[in-house]
């Protein structure tokens, strides 16, 4: 399974199918045939191919897990990212929170995480350093008493799943993190197990880990996927420089554009509107020298409504009424953690909009406003603070229709699969996500816990083929 070079030179195409005037990206060259299926094949195009066992689509974190995976499995990949560095999707905005406090159980999402920590925890050392690894806990904040009597609940469902959570009153929450302000009906749930990562580092270290590879790792950096060829088998894949060839997958882990990339290969427009883009702002500055440092990540209660998705739910192909009408105003949660290296990080925003462009993911400044001025009504040594432009991250979270990603074949079209949708989760659910996709194109069994394997893979199945 090694990977190499080959040039249209060395290749005969047999597709049995009759050759029509050639497609607009092939018409420097008037030889190139059309399938009469309707896909583009640039058989004669000049520009060099390249093979490897899987390619891949897109270098968020998402496709990087899945190129590292199957490149420790024995295959060969090749990744296409049209950034010319790492982290120019959502991944570069993500806080990092590896958590399941803020998840309901018996939902393929609770799965996707409970797997992906368990895999984390196992990981390399030296990786988990890369990726600063830290044991912070979580506190989900509650300030009125409905709030603190649904995370008493909250409590006691984690509890029944195994994870120990402990509901601390107003007091002791601020007595643990003296930075924090609460009312005296207000509470926190402590989870000590949580985890928090830095996303940007984790993207950087998955890419070093991949490149140690060697030559069975090939990375096409700043080139980007013009068309995905589904008329002949395997699947051909042109970029901006390249075309290229995954002889046993080509992976779509392109993040929120995964859905046009799959709906122009498929001719299929539901691919496109299953996947809509979810705005996030987040605003990393100074702690302000007077304000206690924070131990814990820590959000607010009412984020849980974001992962409130039943286990039916991925089932669901259409937006649910509230899911239509957001948009109009940015939600905005309160959500901090503290960096490694003692920076503070702020979020969060969510709003859909309508195109992922450069465009509708610049920053706002009422949001940036909004997202400010919610954190001080939690920690008040903010007051006074400002946040400097070029620290404010603006990322588009892959939404999936039903709240949960695809992942899996595409189905009707072998050697195709897709990863995306992880929304808000996606450095959280990595792991098990490339582990899944790995055993899907290796048809190995997956062996992962009966929960995930019954709930998980029929869900991602059955989402595709409700298309
Ligand atoms: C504000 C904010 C906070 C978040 N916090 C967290 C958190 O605490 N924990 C967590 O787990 N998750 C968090 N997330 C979510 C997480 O960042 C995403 O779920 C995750 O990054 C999605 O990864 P991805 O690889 O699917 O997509 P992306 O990171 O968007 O990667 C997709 C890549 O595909 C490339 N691409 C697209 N089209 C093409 C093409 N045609 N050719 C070549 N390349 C292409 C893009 O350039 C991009 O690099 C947060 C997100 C935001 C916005």
């Amino acid at each position: 399974m090694n990977a190499s070079t080959l040039y249209y030179s060395n290749l005969s195409a047999h597709t049995g199918m009759q050759a029509q005037a050639p497609p607009h990206s092939c018409q420097h060259n008037k030889l190139a045939p059309r399938l009469s299926r309707g896909s583009v094949v640039c058989r004669a195009s000049s520009k060099p191919l390249r093979k490897a066992d899987a390619v891949i689509i897109g270098g968020g974190v998402i496709g990087l897990n899945t190129a590292l995976t199957l490149l420790q499995k024995g295959a060969s990949v090749l990744l296409v990212e049209r950034g010319k560095q790492l982290c120019t999707g959502a991944t570069g905005a993500g806080q990092g929170y590896i958590w399941m406090s803020h998840r309901s159980p018996k939902t393929a999402g609770w799965d996707l995480a409970s797997a992906s920590m368990d895999m984390l925890k196992r990981s390399d050392p030296d990786f988990l350093a890369e990726i600063e690894l830290q044991a912070t806990g979580s506190l989900l904040l509650a300030r009125t008493e409905e709030e603190t009597q649904g995370l008493g609940e909250r409590a006691s469902m984690l509890s029944k799943q195994g994870i120990h959570a402990q509901l601390l009153d107003a007091g002791a929450v601020c007595a643990r993190e003296p930075a924090l302000a609460l009312p005296h009906e207000g509470s926190g749930l402590w989870v000590e197990s949580d985890l928090q990562v830095d996303g940007r580092k984790t993207a950087a270290a998955m890419l070093a880990a991949c490149k140690v590879y060697g030559a069975h790792f090939q990375l096409l950096m700043g080139e980007e996927v013009l068309n995905i060829q589904l008329g002949q088998q395997p699947v051909r894949t042109e970029t901006s420089e390249h075309l290229v060839i995954g002889s046993l997958a080509t992976i779509v882990a392109a993040g929120v554009w995964s859905g046009e990339l799959l709906s122009a290969a498929t001719g299929h427009s539901k691919y496109r509107q299953l996947l809509r883009p979810r705005k996030g702002h987040l605003l990393e500055m100074e702690r302000p020298p007077s304000m206690a440092a924070l131990k814990s990540g820590m959000m607010e209660m009412s984020y849980t409504k974001h992962y409130a998705h039943s286990s039916e739910d991925h089932l669901r192909v259409a937006p649910t009424s509230e899911e239509a009408a957001e948009g109009v105003a940015a939600d905005i949660t309160f959500t901090a953690t503290s960096s490694a290296s003692g920076s503070l990080l702020l979020g969060s925003s969510r709003e859909f909009v309508d195109v992922a462009s450069n465009v509708s993911a610049q920053a706002s400044h009422a949001v940036v406003e909004a997202i400010l001025e919610r954190a001080q009504v939690f920690l008040p040594g903010l007051v006074g603070g400002s946040v400097l432009p070029d620290l404010i991250r603006v990322g588009l979270r892959p939404f999936a229709v039903g709240g949960y990603p695809m992942i899996g074949p595409v189905p009707g079209h072998q050697g195709l699969y897709v990863a995306a949708g992880h929304e808000g989760s996606g450095l959280a659910l990595s792991p098990a996500t490339a582990h899944l996709l790995a055993s899907y194109v290796l048809e190995e069994p997956a062996n992962m816990q009966p929960d995930t394997l019954q709930e998980v893979l029929p869900a991602t199945r059955l989402l595709l083929a409700e298309l």
